[in-house]
């Protein structure tokens, strides 16, 4: 067999996580994560096998981050690699492919401009994504580099719904219409869905819920999305730990009209609304099923009005598919929480999901089928593990 080691890199604003992988197996050799870049108090963790260092190191950029990176690596005494020439390829993650990458693709230059270029559609995500690109490329040298895009998986939705009813002239100036994030994540648990149910794309239909901190539900049609609840940027959609996901957009007029800046609406709704916004307590699921099991009405409401809208999804895109054969939960809370997705799948006999409390309960945070047997969709979870999917997709692309 011809393996591979693949180097993950996913930049965040102030972060680098990374992975090792071993091709084709995805067998995971060192993860780690530099975090609180630019800041004074960074630090880098590296896990692999049973050895984790944590310390704290200066970090004032990306590109040193990814000096930091390599030499945790490369270090004789802990690290995993004897020679930088160990690395067969690097995977970066970029948020924002715009129309034109529909598919993971080899960096070029070309790629670089229009990663660039994209950034006026993901400010907050593209220019540290290239940063880490750059940063890789000039350090790690005489490898080729790809890009996984978080948009892509998306570009293969119709055009009457990924098209928002404004005028079109909007479209055209600005390209504002459904993008949709979570690509990989999506991809990657239905095509586990499919192995585990030992089902070919060709018939099947899924919908996929990715439930973490930010959270998105697709349809997917003959192994296509064709529908995703992401819009023109993350903020549509799903109730989120601290964004209000679908609102009516004359709210934000009327807030503005009462006082409130520009800055402040969008912050609202990007960081202090979703779970945390109406619980008012927290954005994580562990504390507000806590308090809602104490007592608290304002979360148990957080909790309900996360579970109806998900329903009210799963609902819609099983009327936009002729069928759905299986319903995928991932993400932190799709992966962990027995109570929210009973809360979200329970009483939808109606579109044939048939859930069974018991298997939910047994099955916990690990792999398996959550459906009764004789259940027409199959409901089940699914880790999701979006860096082994971009050491696919890299694998993929150059060794295969
Ligand atoms: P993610 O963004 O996929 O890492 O998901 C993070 C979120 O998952 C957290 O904010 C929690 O809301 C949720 N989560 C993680 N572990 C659990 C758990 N054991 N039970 C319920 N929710 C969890």
């Amino acid at each position: 067999m011809n393996n591979k080691k693949i180097l993950v890199i996913n930049c965040g604003s102030s972060s680098l996580k990374y992975q090792l992988f071993l091709m084709p197996e995805g067998i995971n050799l060192v993860k780690g994560l530099i975090e609180r870049i630019g800041q004074k108090d960074s630090t880098i963790k590296q896990e692999h096998k049973d050895k984790t260092i944590e310390k704290k190191v200066q970090v004032k950029d990306h590109n040193q981050a990814v000096k930091v990176m390599l030499e945790a690596i490369l270090n004789p005494k802990d690290g995993i690699l004897k020679n930088i020439k160990d690395i067969d390829s690097v995977a970066h993650r970029v948020v924002h492919g715009g129309e034109k990458y529909s598919e993971p693709v080899i960096i070029t230059n070309e790629v670089v401009n229009d990663i660039e270029n994209f950034a006026d559609l993901a400010p907050l995500h593209n220019p540290v994504n290239l940063e880490g690109i750059k940063a890789a490329m000039e350090q790690i040298q005489s490898i080729k580099h790809t890009a996984t895009f978080d948009t892509s998986f998306h570009q293969s939705i119709p055009e009457y719904a990924y098209m928002y009813a404004i005028p079109h002239e909007l479209y055209e100036k600005f390209r504002i219409r459904r993008y949709g994030f979570h690509g990989s994540s999506h991809s990657y648990v239905a095509n586990k869905a499919l192995s585990y149910c030992k089902r070919a794309k060709e018939n099947t239909n899924l919908i996929t819920c990715h439930l973490g901190n930010g959270c998105s539900i697709t349809a997917i049609a003959f192994g296509k999305s064709v529908d995703t609840s992401m819009g023109f940027t993350p903020l549509e959609g799903l109730v989120m730990g601290t964004r209000s996901g679908d609102i009516d957009p004359a709210i934000i007029h009327y807030l503005l009209d009462k006082g409130y800046t520009d800055k402040e609406v969008i912050d609202m709704l990007n960081k202090k609304s979703g779970l945390l916004g109406v619980s008012g307590l927290s954005n994580d699921v562990r504390d507000i099923e806590k308090a809602a099991k104490e007592g608290n009405k304002q979360a148990q409401l957080a909790l309900d009005c996360f579970a109806y809208r998900i329903k009210k999804y799963i609902g819609a895109y099983s009327a936009v598919m002729v069928k759905v054969d299986i319903l995928v939960f991932t993400g932190g809370i799709g992966q962990n929480s027995i109570y929210m997705r009973e809360l979200i799948a329970n009483n939808l006999f109606n579109i044939g999901i048939h859930f069974d409390k018991d298997k939910n309960k047994l099955i916990g945070n690990h792999i398996g089928i959550i459906s009764t047997d004789y259940s027409p969709v199959t409901v089940i979870v699914i880790p999701t593990d979006e860096e082994k999917k971009m050491a696919e997709d890299s694998y993929t692309l150059l060794f295969q």
